[in-house]
């Protein structure tokens, strides 16, 4: 039993409820304030008070859950208060379910609510429910009705293509928009974002911060729209999707294409950002035994000699191939097949009408569908033209219409970045995914013959390299390209 409760004048229990939050006159919220305020209401009435309790959170009407608040209504519910003193009643519900939930609590446990602005609610009449109800929602309408304004706001900078804050590097003036060109460059040309941020700390070039330059701040600036000269509403910061897209005040730096195929070299998720990557092997998975059709798997030999090797060995015959002078048999012939202007403008415009449709429309559609996407988060957020069911299975069948837009940019854009113009320099500075790539879009499969005795350690002979319908048709354009001396790349 308690022992106040057994005295004569038993003593009230005080709680203290404060919350940091985002405060519409500006002046009176802060914490400290509340607390103060608080205590003096207690001093007042001869309270004491047993705990403050204090939550953190930025705005209003946010969902996170309050740690503080529900450590607070287990303290009610385990009766060891007898009163809850706020600064304001918006203070202590977000919600006009929070307040329902806490006059449920009032009723049943009788705690007293003091509120230091705005009188005291006496919850347990009906009247003093009616009044906590109409200023909650007040609050509350308040509350939407900023982050309506908020939103507008933005959604007119943007209209207007005007920037949202600072303009960001990249396009602040020439020198900027002339470092965006080179970067852009270079990462068509399958430079890694290390090398050219080293290059540049190198040469002392200034970045957007005083610090030294690191791939992901110039991913980031690669990535942004500002560097096409492009104004964007709904901003994804991972930079993987595109919010509204509208012409900016700004001068671009690079145009919208060189920017789309930037962004889809960058995206790439088989890009290898590692440059510690084991040696692997490159023709693993393309290349068969000619002998039973197995697929040769790769193995260093006892003296750590790389080789492909058959698996048919318990099939009566033992097949295997130096790896190394393999590989640089087939990535010769792929880079010769490559070099041949008629053989690749054959593959380009097999890579444009790959899907029946061109990289532009692709990406027409895309621009289409992120625009759908913005229209209606303005049309549910900014003006409630929607219910949230309505908007939501819009919304889930747009992002999947986006998905499946950007898989087919990937597929198109990374074929045309493959088919570099100068593809012996993009082969030298590619990664091993990207040369793979390079590789599976003109090898259909490697089939090595048996060896014979007294051919030398490697005998080229045993090596046909088997193309892609795509670079046969190409390749029947210009017979002899094969026929060329075979260039070994270094
Ligand atoms: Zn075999």
């Amino acid at each position: 039993m308690n022992v106040d409760r057994q005295r004569d004048e038993p003593k009230t229990r005080a709680a203290l409820y404060t919350r940091i939050s985002s405060d519409p006159s500006g002046q009176r919220a802060g914490v400290e304030r509340q607390r103060r305020d608080c205590e003096a209401h207690c001093a007042a009435r001869g309270w004491t008070v047993v705990e403050v309790f204090e939550d953190n959170d930025a705005s209003a009407s946010s969902g996170k859950p309050r740690r503080a608040y529900e450590r607070m209504l287990a303290a009610v519910e385990g009766g060891g208060i007898d009163a809850i003193v706020t600064w304001h009643n918006d203070r202590l519900h977000r919600s006009p379910k929070e307040l329902e939930a806490f006059i449920d609590l009032v009723e049943r446990t009788r705690v007293r609510l003091a509120v230091v602005t705005g009188g005291d609610y006496d919850l347990t009449s009906p009247d003093g429910r009616l009044a906590a109800r109409i200023v909650g929602a007040v609050a509350r309408k308040e509350s939407e009705d900023r982050s309506r304004r908020v939103r507008r706001k933005h959604l007119e900078l943007a209209e207007s293509g005007k920037p949202a804050g600072q303009l960001g590097w990249g396009v602040r003036d020439d020198g900027e928009r002339e470092l965006v060109r080179e970067a852009a460059g270079r990462v068509l040309a399958g430079h890694g974002l290390m090398t050219i941020t080293r290059d540049w700390n190198r040469r002392g070039v200034t970045g957007p911060t005083p610090a030294e330059w690191t791939a992901p701040t110039l991913r980031r600036a690669l990535l942004s729209s500002r560097v096409a000269g492009l104004r964007e509403h709904g901003v994804d910061p991972s930079g993987r999707t595109l919010g509204q897209l509208r012409p900016a005040v700004w001068k671009e730096a690079i145009d919208r294409p060189t920017w789309d195929q930037v962004r889809a070299v960058l995206l790439n998720p088989e890009r290898n950002t590692n440059a510690h990557r084991p040696t692997r092997y490159l023709l693993t998975g393309l290349i068969d035994c000619g002998v039973c059709g197995a697929r040769l798997f790769s193995r260093p030999r006892d003296d750590h000699t790389k080789r492909y090797l058959c698996a048919g060995r318990r099939r009566g015959h033992q097949l295997s191939i130096l790896a190394v002078p393999v590989d640089e048999l087939v990535a010769g012939q792929v880079l010769n097949l490559l070099t041949t202007a008629s053989v690749r403008d054959a593959m380009l415009a097999q890579a444009d009408a790959g899907d029946g449709t061109s990289l532009a429309a692709t990406l027409a559609a895309l621009g289409a569908a992120q625009s759908r996407l913005q229209v209606l988060d303005d049309d549910y957020y900014v003006r409630g033209a929607l219910t949230e069911g309505r908007y939501r299975s819009v919304r889930v069948k747009l992002e999947r219409e986006i998905d499946r837009l950007h898989a087919s940019v990937d597929a198109v854009t990374r074929r045309r970045t493959i088919l570099h113009p100068d593809p012996r320099s993009f082969w030298a500075e590619a990664d091993f995914a990207q040369r793979r790539e390079m590789l599976a879009l003109v090898v259909e499969r490697v089939i090595v013959a048996p060896g014979r005795p007294g051919m030398g350690r490697f005998d080229q002979s045993r090596v046909q390299v088997g193309l892609t319908p795509w670079a046969r048709r190409g390749e029947a354009l210009q017979r002899g390209a094969l026929a060329s001396p075979l260039a070994v790349p270094s």
